[in-house]
């Protein structure tokens, strides 16, 4: 099968999140098994860096008015997927991240820059001859490449089957009626059946709407978003398209995330040499000038700070359990006073609390490593992939039930691999920690836990079929 799968970001060429993982990962699985996969990103600022020579360049005109639309063929240099990048100066070279500025504030012109991505999306996908390449299936994930669904409705292009991931539904791309001129697309899509969304038209409804098949990252997450707790005021729109929607785990790249083999640490380490874990530890603490005791748990946190991860939880009930002995490492950034929190608590506890406050890769590697259990309090998540990592690096992570954790970490049964809490509150977070602490003492029972973690397979392998079976279920129609 010809897939074009369209993202906004893509590792290891640029990332925020379990997107660009995700990008990065499922079109090099679905490679192996024989698919013939392009994919298709903006030419940020210093991407072209980081790409295989330009093959060919094809000028898409100027649709939106902002400069020429280039489109660069090139592929991904550590596995060669093919890809195209979307230059365009004016839209997406800027020296801040892909959505915005340095301040944290989206740039004023997201609805014209994915518009364009999106445009370009949809005329890469309907005009194979350009690329002689024609697409049998689209590929679309999240609001930011959504709109390439409305583009081939306003095209009346009705023959490519259409697959739209969610990988977060929070995030709507939703934009004022009076930027929709902007995109040049049909008024007629502003119908409540359509895009429009509570007097605003959204990318991501439009990638829902107008898609043949929506999938989300985890079955739990499926099921939870139809209704109102966790729509986020899509929950009617995907009630009502039930039978389209499915929830297909995420998978992990175990070629970057496995202790055996990772080059990001110390000490490699697998199931029959775990005790080296320990050197993970003590190098992770001596970095971070904290005590150096190996008798007593680290708790770890690698995320973005936002609400929605629950970590203001973590800093409510840390001091109770900083006070029996446990250390906080933490590697994050967003919500300011997530992180001038979590600065204050490293302030008060310097021996017992390190706090890094921004992105870093490498770091993120030696923290699952070197820590005990990983903190993934969240209010709900989609997938979530560091439990998965943390999983494979005999970390044992302590999670909320919902979304994808729910579907990936378990506390009791012969397979069990971490710790789970059902309520959204400290006092249940608490406890919870309070549980990993007390297994953590009983030396067997946790060794047993790490055995059974790192013998999941989350890989990307595992679950390809299930991908390959949609895409062929839609070919067949
Ligand atoms: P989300 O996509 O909601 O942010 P996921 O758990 O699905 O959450 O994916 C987050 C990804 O980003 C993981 O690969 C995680 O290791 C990484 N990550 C998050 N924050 C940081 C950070 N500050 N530094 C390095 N990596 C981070």
């Amino acid at each position: 099968m010809k897939i074009l799968f369209a993202a906004s970001e893509i590792y290891p060429l640029i990332k925020t999140g379990g997107l660009a993982d995700v990008a990065g990962a499922l079109p090099v699985a679905l490679r192996n098994k024989g698919h013939d996969i392009k994919l298709i990103m903006p030419a940020y600022q210093g991407i072209l860096k980081k790409v295989a020579p330009i093959q060919k360049s094809i000028n898409l005109g100027n649709p939106f008015g902002v400069g020429d639309l280039l489109l660069l063929e090139t592929h991904i240099p550590d596995n060669d997927t093919p890809i195209w990048l979307l230059q365009c100066q004016a839209l997406y070279e800027r020296e801040d991240g892909p959505y915005v500025d340095k301040n944290g504030i989206d740039f004023q012109d997201n609805h014209i820059r994915f518009a364009a991505l999106s445009w370009a999306v949809a005329t890469l996908a309907l005009h194979g001859n350009l690329i002689d390449w024609q697409a049998d299936v689209l590929h679309l994930n999240d609001w930011q490449t959504g709109f390439a669904a409305a583009y081939l409705k306003s095209w009346k292009v009705d023959h490519i089957p259409i697959v739209t991931t969610v990988h977060n539904l929070r995030y709507n791309g939703s934009f004022d009626m009076n930027q929709f001129s902007d995109t040049h697309l049909s008024p007629e899509l502003l119908s409540m059946h359509g895009m429009e969304f509570y007097g605003r038209f959204s990318g991501l409804k439009a990638g829902l709407v107008y898609a043949d098949a929506i999938t989300t990252v985890s079955p739990t997450y499926a099921q939870e978003i139809l209704t109102p707790e966790y729509g986020d005021g899509l929950d009617g729109t995907l009630r009502a398209m039930q039978n389209k929607l499915s929830g297909i785990l995420n998978g992990v790249d175990y070629n970057q995330w496995s202790p055996e083999k990772d080059a990001l640490i110390p000490q490699n380490y697998d199931i029959d040499t775990l005790h080296l874990k320990q050197t993970n530890k003590l190098a992770l603490l001596r970095e971070n000038s904290l005590s150096e005791d190996l008798n007593y748990p680290v708790f770890g946190v690698v995320s973005r700070l936002t609400e929605q991860k629950g970590l203001d939880l973590v800093l409510h009930v840390m001091p109770s359990l900083l006070d029996k002995g446990a250390r906080l490492i933490v590697l994050g950034s967003g919500d300011k006073n997530l992180e001038s929190g979590y600065l204050e608590l490293q302030k008060n506890y310097p021996q017992q609390v390190a706090v890094r406050i921004g992105y870093f890769e490498d770091y993120s590697h030696r923290i699952q490593a070197g820590i005990d259990a990983l903190l993934i309090p969240s209010r709900f998540e989609p997938c979530g992939l560091t439990q998965l990592y943390a999983l494979k690096y005999a970390t044992l992570p302590v999670v909320r039930q919902t979304g994808g954790l729910a579907d990936t970490v378990f506390e009791e049964g012969d397979k069990a691999n971490g710790f789970v809490f059902k309520e959204a509150n400290g006092e249940s977070l608490k406890l919870a920690m309070e549980r990993c602490m007390a297994c953590f003492y009983d030396g067997n029972r946790w060794l047993q836990k790490q055995q059974n973690a790192m013998r999941y397979d989350y890989s990307w392998e595992a679950v390809t079929d299930q991908w390959v079976d949609l895409y062929q279920s839609l070919l067949n129609r």
